[in-house]
């Protein structure tokens, strides 16, 4: 017997409330493993119980959305009030030399030195400074053009994804004052139609002249296939650039879904990137899921997802998950983004909050985080397209220091084409306390980076930059360290753990309408449970069917060419990194029936496995370091329901990968249970109802 167990693979193609994490499980015979390829991404339309307005009647919710919307969103964002921009608060003094009407020497308008329009300066401030006090900074020599804009280790991306949708309105009302208190900006991932239903195209305007960057996230939030292309790529892109001062550049896929081809089209209807990263082969250390330093990968940029459920870090402690994966780009020195959609005000519940929100505590310590990261030059926070635009202009823009000058060569295509500010490292021959730079009428943003080390950072294709020392302090690094890299928890099972009692055993009966297969919380689960199914990969076919008066779940397959599963998770969808203690139960009983045809040993067959998080690898919610098979027994199909019954000791232990030393179920770690077929299979039809635990 060479058929071992079970798999775990955990695609999490998520976005708003559709998705389920989706995992897959699969047999392996002998290494190597099976490469999964982007099939096991997937969307899966889930009906959430309580959350029915953004589910499968998303259009229909929105009409009655648009009346509330309308109304609430014009006095949260002002609308078409007369005061749109923030409002300067800051006492504004003025007994300086400089052209405006505050006391200090920078060019806005309020009473610090940073480049918004509050009063404080615990914020990004990247203002070019005209000088006041001139000094001589000797000779001028060119260093480098640095990876990331002021030498900064790693770069990083934030997305707020669903803009104009009601259920995330918290995106304008908090999530967009906090950043703009900071300085900080994001990339907003706004739906056309509903931006159209709404009337918010004012809204959206006023968010992209604060600083951020509006993202084309489809027309109406439906899966990208090669035959709506036309509407939820094109169209929509051409709806956004007629409400925008700039055309829309980056393109977010509704439900994560995206295949090859997908993304090519979306790269050749005037997008420059887009978040179609594959996050199968990714794991929270080893392989997470960052972007390179190069100018490449562009539709294919690779994200995590808050929350913690979804994202790649379920090891790390919810308060940990952010940082970490600033952490990994730092470690790497490439560049991290993070998917988010709603930001709530503490205690708001997350219901009718659109898709997993954070609470804006959680939020601001994230941004004042990354406010100290930029200012010890560790991690340069910009747009989506800023980043993709740095990583070409880097490359093709050529720069050179000619006596006081800064002299740019953008004759290479790309440097046009890409055309944003770059850093150019230079040294001073005498330390001088800044540097003034100027092009043409404009000052442009310096920072002192060290002793005689200036960063310049212009628009090469905007003309040379003129150099002069200054005696005036100007922007610098801070010294010392952010906030220390946190460490995993030693078990998934000590962030998220539900302990049964025994009782109610049911898991489902699937007595429920067939459009609330995959609701979450599952209503049958009992004893503390709430977990729901999902399958692998995609294209199994997988529904709620009446069985002579009963509803059961049909699963079935043709030539899938690879491991298949059905799996009901213990807590929540599979991958969520959550342990239910069963060690009040015996064992499990459900009802199947069907075939398997499969030219190998595991003809006429199923194999049940028990995923706890001891065999469940890190990169699926598990605490696997590794891969390896999970307990499991194997069940001859009939072509009458039979009733399986069987007690945890009666599994078999894993015998193939780094589970294969184990000889006891974890059962106070439970995580999922899986019904596998043969990689062999050329069909299947199976049928299975009533799971219960004993
Ligand atoms: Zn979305």
């Amino acid at each position: 017997m060479y058929i071992q167990s079970i798999k775990n693979r955990h695609s999490l193609a998520v976005d708003y409330l559709f998705s389920v994490p989706q995992k897959g499980n699969f047999f392996e015979r002998k290494a190597p493993f099976p490469v999964l390829g982007s099939g096991y991404s997937g969307i899966y339309k889930v009906p959430f119980a309580e959350k029915r307005c953004e589910m499968g009647s998303y259009k229909k919710c929105s009409m009655w959305v648009v009346v509330i919307g309308l109304f609430l969103t014009h006095i949260a964002c002002g609308g078409s009030d007369s005061n749109p921009s923030p409002v300067d608060s800051g006492p504004d003094g003025d007994s300086d030399s400089d052209g405006d009407g505050d006391s200090d020497s920078d060019g806005d308008g309020d009473g610090d030195t940073d480049s918004d329009s509050d009063d404080d300066t615990d914020d990004i401030d990247t203002d070019g400074i005209p000088c006041q006090t001139p000094a001589d900074a000797g000779k001028i020599s060119f260093s480098n053009v640095p990876t990331w804009r002021d030498g900064a280790t790693a770069a990083y991306s934030m997305f707020h994804d669903d803009l104009c949708d009601y259920g995330v309105r918290g995106i304008q009302e908090n999530a967009v004052p906090a950043l703009n208190e900071r300085g900080l900006s994001a990339g907003l991932g706004a739906i056309a139609a509903e931006c159209e239903a709404g009337d918010h195209w004012e809204m959206v305007a006023q968010l992209e002249s604060q600083g951020h960057e509006i993202l084309n996230h489809s027309y109406d939030h439906d899966n990208v296939t090669p035959s709506n292309i036309d509407q939820e790529v094109v169209a929509a892109k051409e709806t956004f650039d007629q409400h925008l001062s700039n055309p829309v550049s980056f393109y977010i896929f509704p439900y994560d879904y995206f295949t090859d081809e997908t993304i090519a089209a979306v790269l050749g209807n005037g997008h420059i990137g887009a978040r179609g990263g594959n996050r199968d082969d990714n794991d929270g250390f080893t392989n997470p899921p960052i972007n390179g330093t190069a100018p490449a990968s562009d539709g294919a940029v690779e994200f995590d997802v808050w929350p913690r459920t979804y994202s790649k870090y379920a090891l790390y402690y919810p308060e940990d998950i952010l940082s970490v994966h600033v952490w990994q780009a730092i470690k790497t020195g490439g560049w991290a983004t993070r998917e988010f959609h709603s930001v709530i005000k503490d205690g708001e519940p997350d219901e009718g909050n659109g898709f997993g929100p954070i609470e804006l505590s959680a939020y601001e310590a994230h941004l004042d985080f990354l406010v100290d990261a930029y200012r010890k030059n560790k991690v340069w926070t910009a747009n989506p397209s800023t980043v993709i635009r740095y990583r070409h202009a880097r490359e093709a823009c050529d720069a050179t220091v000619n006596g006081s000058d800064i002299v740019y060569n953008f004759s290479d295509p790309d440097c046009s084409s890409y055309a944003t500010p770059i850093s150019v490292i230079v040294t001073t021959e005498h330390d001088v306390a800044s540097l003034e730079g100027r092009q043409g009428t404009t000052f442009v943003y310096t920072r002192k980076l060290a002793a005689n080390t200036f960063a310049v950072t212009a628009n090469p294709t905007a003309g040379d930059v003129a150099l002069s020392g200054c005696a005036d302090p100007g922007h610098g690094v801070d010294d010392g360290d952010i906030a220390p890299e946190p460490l995993p928890a030693d078990s998934v099972c000590d962030i998220v753990s539900v302990v049964g009692t025994g009782g109610n055993g049911m898991m489902d009966d699937l007595e429920r309408p067939e459009d609330e297969f995959q609701v979450l919380p599952n209503p049958a689960q009992g004893d503390g449970r709430t977990g729901s199914w999902s399958w692998y990969p995609q294209n199994a076919g997988v529904e709620m069917t009446d069985d002579g008066g009963n509803t059961v779940v049909s699963y079935a397959g043709t030539d899938l060419g690879g491991w298949s599963g059905l799996t009901l998770a213990f807590l929540g969808g599979n991958g969520a990194g959550a342990c239910y203690d069963a060690g009040a139960y015996s064992g499990l009983q459900f009802r199947i029936k069907g075939t398997v045809l499969s030219g190998d040993e595991l003809d006429g067959k199923i194999i049940l496995s028990l995923v706890t998080a001891e065999t469940q690898a890190q990169a699926y919610g598990g605490d696997l370091d590794g891969e390896g098979g999970h307990f499991n027994y194997q069940v001859t199909l009939t072509d009458a329901w039979q009733t399986v019954t069987l007690t945890w000791d009666q599994f078999n232990p894993p015998t193939w990968g780094d589970t294969a030393n184990l000889t006891e179920l974890a059962v106070e770690k439970m995580q999922a249970i899986d019904w596998g077929v043969s990689n062999q299979a050329s069909s299947f039809q199976i049928y299975v109802d009533d799971i219960e635990l004993l």
